[in-house]
């Protein structure tokens, strides 16, 4: 259709378990704003959430009631651009910051925009998502990589703005020590910002060896296996023989033992950092919040992340080349057989950290 030459395909997810590769028009039919680009998709990598979708057909409170495009974690090459854009041209390569709030309210006008009520989301219902050949996208949505980097770099820039935001928030500064809880995808990454802004001594949880094995090779220092431990004895293995407690936890489990253990572990007048979300309901020792000070901050996706993710990644503070185990083309062959076949290795567990489709 139109410039963009050819049907647009896109992933669909139907129900549980059911994803198709299927005609996407409207992305590209629709006339162009004048601030928006459209976009040829190159690199889209699966997260937690586009796999918990396919299971449940829901995430937290949202809900899947129509077919809908999945995938959040995109980068490509600008291919049209809208009368208004500036600083943009055809031939761009872009990162998708995939979160497009409405720009009026209270949090957009104060500038915590990821806090949004109406925040338009890839892939998160009822919104479209990017496992697309072409999206459109607004234009101040898309931030242009520098030579060198690749567009699935430019993909893992989803999820390391989280990281950018967890550590934002968590007020990491150069010569702390810093405990990252879950050393998936979100904590393996949040490990590299926090190094990338100075931690000094960075102490990495999980219950899995190999993650932990991941982690070290990442630059982790300590690796402590928690399984089977009490809150307390994990706790007690965070802070190690020398007794220094963490300035800041990094939680990105969301269990209740993973929080109670951060909030055992940080330091008086330190910081937990909420980004894991599991357990809706839990049972913590939260008198250390009141009797030592120690804060817990909340993480809702990021904002004013992606430049700094970009020059994290790209003048290659962090290397987020090892977390992609796994790549599938869809280059000449974008099939429902190859997306199912990655979705299946990202929810199998197993050795996928990170599953990256290239288009
Ligand atoms: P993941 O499931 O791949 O990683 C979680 C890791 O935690 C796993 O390696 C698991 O073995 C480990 N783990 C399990 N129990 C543990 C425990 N008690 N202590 C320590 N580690 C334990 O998930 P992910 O993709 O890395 O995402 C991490 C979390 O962050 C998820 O809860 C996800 O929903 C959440 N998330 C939040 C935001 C946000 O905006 N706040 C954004 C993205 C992801
Ligand atoms: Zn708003």
């Amino acid at each position: 259709a139109g410039c963009c030459g050819g049907d647009n395909m896109a992933a669909w997810l139907h129900g549980v378990d059911d994803l198709r590769v299927e005609p996407h028009p409207a992305e590209v039919d629709k006339p162009l704003g004048p601030n928006d680009v459209r976009v040829r998709v190159g690199a889209v990598g699966i997260c937690g959430s586009d796999v918990h979708y396919l299971k449940h057909m829901r995430c937290a409170d949202f809900v899947v009631k129509q077919p809908m495009v999945i995938g959040h974690e995109a980068a490509g090459v600008v291919v049209e651009v809208g009368s208004a854009v500036r600083g943009l041209a055809c031939g761009d390569p872009v990162a998708l910051e995939p979160g497009v709030p409405c720009r009026l309210c209270e949090h957009c006008k104060t500038g915590s925009y990821n806090l949004c009520e109406k925040m338009e989301f890839h892939a998160t219902p009822p919104v479209h998502g990017s496992l697309a050949r072409f999206v459109t996208h607004p234009s101040d949505f898309c931030y242009k990589i520098p030579d060198g980097m690749s567009l699935e770099e430019g993909a893992m820039c989803e999820p390391v703005s989280v990281g950018v935001h967890a550590c934002r928030r968590a007020g990491i500064a150069p010569g702390q020590k810093v405990a990252i809880l879950g050393a998936g995808p979100i904590g393996l990454l949040s490990m590299m910002v926090a190094r990338a802004f100075g931690a000094a001594v960075v102490v990495v949880t999980d219950v899995s060896d190999e993650r932990l094995k991941v982690a070290i090779e990442l630059g982790a220092d300590v690796a402590v296996n928690v399984k089977g431990l009490s809150p307390a004895e994990a706790a007690d293995k965070v802070v190690g023989d020398g007794g220094r407690r963490p300035d800041a936890c990094v939680d990105c489990c969301g269990f209740e033992s993973s929080v109670a253990t951060a909030l055992a572990a940080a330091k008086s007048g330190g910081k937990v950092c909420l980004v894991g979300m599991g357990h809706i309901i839990m049972s913590l020792p939260i008198t250390a919040s009141a009797a030592r000070e120690v804060d817990l901050v909340g993480v809702f996706r990021y904002r004013d992340a992606y430049p700094t993710a970009i020059h994290l990644v790209g003048s290659g503070a962090i290397d987020v080349q090892p977390l992609i185990t796994h790549r599938f083309s869809l280059a000449t062959n974008f099939t429902s057989d190859t997306i199912n076949e990655g979705f299946k290795v990202s929810a199998g567990g197993g050795d996928a950290i990170k599953v990256m489709f290239d288009l």
